[in-house]
C-alpha cells in the first residue's frame, strides 16, 4: 500500500490538527479528518459590524470565516441543512444538545458547540440511551457544532456542518457535575505514553481502556447514520482484537487518527434530503486492520526524522484561517439569517 506520508505533518497529541480535509480516499492519512484536540476558547473576536442586527451583517468575503461563525450565539432560523463538506461549510437550522440528559452529559458548556444538524442530536440521544446496554453509564458529549457551525475559533478543522460529535473516553458519573467541573474535568487518556518517540510501546493502556470501551464504539459505529469515526491508532489497533465475531464491516468506518484517545469523533453522513452537503469517500473495504494501521502504529508518522535539538518545538505547518469567500455561497444567508 502506498501511504504518502509527505501529506502530513506529524503532530503531537497535544496540538490540534491543522490538515484540512473535505475527502479521502483512505489511503493517505491527511486526507481523512482535519480535527484535534480541543483546546480552551479565547475571548470571541467580534468582527466590524456584528454588533448590529444579524441581518445588516456587513460580510466581507476577505475575512477569516471564524470570526463570524464564531461570533453567532444562535442558530440560523432557517431549515435544516448542513452546507458544503466537513471542513468547509455551515449549518442552517441548528438544533441544540441540551447540556443534561438522563444518559448524557454536554461538557465545555462555556464554548456553545453543543450545536448540530437535528441528525446528529437525534443521533446522540439513542447512542447516549442505548449506551447503559452496553456497560457504559452515560455519555460525556464534547464539541459538537457552532450554532451556525462554520469554521471554529479555535481547535478543529472539521465539525464545521453539524454532523460530527467528540464523544469522551471517560464514562459519565452517577451524578449531575456542576457547570465549573465540566469546564475542568480532563478527560482520561488510553495511551500507555508518547507516541511520537523512537520504537514507543503504540498501545492502549491496558489499564484504562476496556472491553466497555469497545462495546461502546462497536455500537456507536454499526449505526447506518454514521459515516466514520476516528480513533488514535492505537485504540483501531485494540478494536481489532476485541472484535472476534464474523461480522467485522463496523471496523471499516473505525479510522485512525491523530489525537483522540482522549475521545472518539463520530461523523454521519449526509442526511437524505440535505441538498448542497458533501459526503466524503466512504472508507476503503476490509476492517482496516492490516498494512494500513500497521503503518500508522510504525515510527514513520510520528517520529521527526531529524531528531529535534533539545527543547526545539516541533514544526506545526500553520495554515492562514479559512477566508468567508471559501465557504460555500449559502452559508452567507446562514450568516446574516434573523
Ligand atoms: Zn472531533
Amino acid at each position: 500500500m502506498t501511504v504518502d506520508a509527505g501529506a502530513v505533518t506529524p503532530i503531537p497529541d497535544t496540538k490540534p490538527e491543522t490538515v484540512e480535509a473535505t475527502s479521502s480516499d483512505g489511503a493517505r492519512p491527511g486526507a481523512e479528518l482535519a480535527a484535534g484536540i480541543p483546546v480552551p476558547v479565547k475571548k470571541r473576536a467580534v468582527p466590524e459590524g456584528y454588533d448590529a442586527p444579524q441581518a445588516n451583517l456587513v460580510l466581507r468575503s476577505d475575512r477569516p470565516a471564524k470570526d463570524y461563525f464564531g461570533a453567532a450565539d444562535g442558530p440560523a432560523p432557517l431549515k435544516a441543512r448542513a452546507i458544503g463538506s466537513y471542513a468547509k461549510g455551515c449549518l442552517a437550522g441548528g438544533s441544540v444538545l441540551p447540556p443534561d440528559g438522563p444518559t448524557w452529559q454536554a461538557m465545555r458548556l462555556s464554548r456553545n458547540r453543543n450545536w448540530g444538524h437535528p441528525a446528529l442530536i437525534d443521533y446522540l440521544k439513542d447512542l447516549a440511551a442505548d449506551a447503559p446496554k452496553a456497560g457504559w453509564n452515560g455519555l460525556l458529549v464534547g464539541d459538537l457544532a457552532q450554532p451556525r457551525g462554520g469554521p471554529m475559533t479555535s481547535g478543529h478543522a472539521s465539525h464545521q456542518i453539524g454532523l460530527d460529535a467528540d464523544i469522551w473516553l471517560t464514562e459519565m458519573p452517577n451524578r449531575r457535575l456542576t457547570p465549573e467541573e465540566r469546564e475542568e474535568i480532563s478527560a482520561i487518556s488510553m495511551l500507555k505514553g508518547p507516541l511520537d518517540v523512537k520504537g514507543a510501546d503504540r498501545r492502549v493502556d491496558p489499564a484504562k481502556w476496556t472491553d466497555t470501551h469497545a462495546r461502546l464504539i462497536r455500537h456507536a459505529a454499526s449505526d447506518n447514520r454514521v459515516a466514520r469515526i476516528f480513533v488514535s491508532p492505537t485504540i483501531k489497533k485494540a478494536l481489532c482484537e476485541f472484535e472476534t465475531g464474523r461480522d467485522r464491516e463496523w471496523l471499516r468506518k473505525v479510522r485512525p487518527w491523530w489525537g483522540h484517545h482522549y475521545h472518539f469523533h463520530v461523523r454521519l453522513s449526509c442526511p437524505p434530503g440535505s441538498t448542497g452537503c458533501k459526503d466524503q469517500n466512504p472508507p476503503p473495504p476490509g476492517d482496516g486492520c492490516g498494512a494500513h494501521l500497521t503503518y500508522w502504529l510504525s515510527d514513520e508518522p510520528w517520529v521527526p526524522k531529524e531528531p529535534r535539538k533539545p527543547g526545539e518545538k516541533p514544526k506545526v505547518v500553520k495554515k492562514r484561517p479559512m477566508a468567508l469567500a471559501a465557504l460555500p455561497q449559502d452559508c452567507r444567508t446562514v450568516l446574516t439569517a434573523n
